[in-house]
């Protein structure tokens, strides 16, 4: 008899976007004449940069030809795009991260979901709430946890983000091994500066411990004090992997593009205290599952490199942070109080309600999609999660309608 992995089971019955979904739906069934508009869901709606698109073609005519046709590229990815994220992404930085720690890859949900693979089952997790589920969901799978009471599963140190610490978890009292990391947040859009990034790295070197740094949305950071990488915090290269992503950064979400950084430097350890290269092992896993992302895309990714690439990542990021701007002065003038959207595409506004409470009286008067808080942890209760991802026209009608429900 085939036995399932019962992990599976442990995990919430749906995914918070469906149920979003299944809401959304039954409105617009009833409501055929009462257009929706989505700032729930974090997809991009702006097109490709054009320098991406034409570095596409170029790349998908090689392909027609015998003498520029590629097959099988190399697992980690080419080392035109490698080199180019190390220079752009890291050297310019003064981060120091050579072209062979970079592994390219077709998703950071995916690379964040995976990584737990290369460690041990009784490896002890902290995690923030609220956040991109995936980090929880992936280590329910994998049996690195107990059952969820309460909406919480049992043996994970949970990372409350709340308002009295301005959304940036605490240093966890208790030794932890794996430390997931999320700036800027999603959902919450909250940064975190050098000196709190800092601390997180003494307290992973003192755990002997490995901190997973997701910064799918850095291209959004304005503040030129706050961190794009969390290599820019001294020894971060001996405790720290990190999770990037051009989703967000040049409207990637459909094209599929991402990397992950796993110095060498860095390592895990066995059972007897000796030390092994995460980077070996995160190569011998990449390699045996995955086989690369097609050439056509690299060179897409690589375009945003050049100096046309920065400049139209630049104007579409600073055309969502555009949007950011307006929804949060419009939530202000509202009265409720928000964090996020000026390093961040998202704004997380403190509605004081119950989150999905919040989302119906949104969906029903106003017909503008948010996402309820609550489906990110357990500390997202009382707040909803508004997304810059749309047209400025959308956004705008999105904003009167919520202030005409509101008043
Ligand atoms: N990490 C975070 C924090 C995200 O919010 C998302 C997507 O929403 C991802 C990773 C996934 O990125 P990708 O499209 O590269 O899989």
């Amino acid at each position: 008899m085939i036995h399932l992995n019962e992990n599976f089971t442990k995990l919430k019955a749906s995914y918070l976007f469906s149920d979003i979904a299944k809401r959304v739906t039954a409105f617009t069934q009833a409501n055929p004449d009462k257009p929706v508009i989505r700032l729930g869901i974090g997809d991009v709606t702006e097109p490709l940069p054009p320098v991406c698109v034409a570095a596409m073609h170029a790349a998908t005519e090689e392909m027609a030809h015998r003498a520029t046709f590629r097959g099988y590229g190399p697992e980690q990815g080419y080392a035109f795009l490698r080199e180019a994220i190390a220079q752009n992404d890291y050297e310019a930085r003064q981060c120091p991260i050579e072209a062979d720690e970079i592994f390219v890859s077709d998703g950071a949900k995916c690379d964040c979901g995976n990584i737990q693979e290369i460690f041990s089952l009784d490896t002890r997790l902290a995690i923030p709430d609220p956040v991109y589920p995936v980090y929880i969901d992936t280590n329910v799978m994998a049996g690195r946890t107990g059952p969820s009471v309460d909406g919480r599963y049992q043996g994970v140190t949970y990372l409350d983000s709340t308002p009295a610490n301005g959304y940036v978890p605490a240093i966890p009292s208790v030794a932890t091994d794996l430390i997931y990391l999320c700036f800027p947040n999603n959902p919450t859009g909250a940064v975190a500066t050098k000196a709190q990034l800092a601390e997180w790295v003494a307290y992973a070197k003192k755990n002997q411990a490995i901190i997973l740094y997701d910064s799918a949305y850095e291209a959004y950071i304005r503040d030129p004090q706050i961190p794009h990488s969390i290599y820019e915090i001294p020894g971060a290269r001996d405790v720290a992997i990190e999770f990037r992503s051009f989703s967000k950064t040049a409207g990637f979400t459909g094209t599929r593009c991402a990397y992950t950084v796993v110095p060498k430097s860095l390592q895990a350890f066995d059972t007897a205290g000796k030390g092994h290269s995460v980077h070996a092992l995160w190569n011998r896993r990449h390699t045996t599952k995955f086989n690369g992302v097609a050439y056509p895309i690299q060179k897409a990714a690589a375009a945003i490199f050049t100096p046309e690439g920065k400049k139209q990542v630049k104007d579409m990021t600073d055309f969502y942070l555009g949007n950011a701007a307006l929804i949060r002065a419009a939530v202000a003038k509202l009265g409720f109080s928000c964090v996020g959207g000026d390093n961040a595409p998202y704004i997380w506004v403190n509605t004081g309600r119950d989150s999905w409470e919040f989302f119906d009286m949104l969906l029903t008067k106003a017909q503008v999609v948010c996402t309820p808080g609550a489906g990110f942890g357990k500390c997202g209760e009382g707040h909803v999660r508004i997304s810059a991802f749309n047209s400025r026209a959308n956004v705008e009608t999105a904003l009167a309608r919520i202030a005409a429900a509101l008043k």
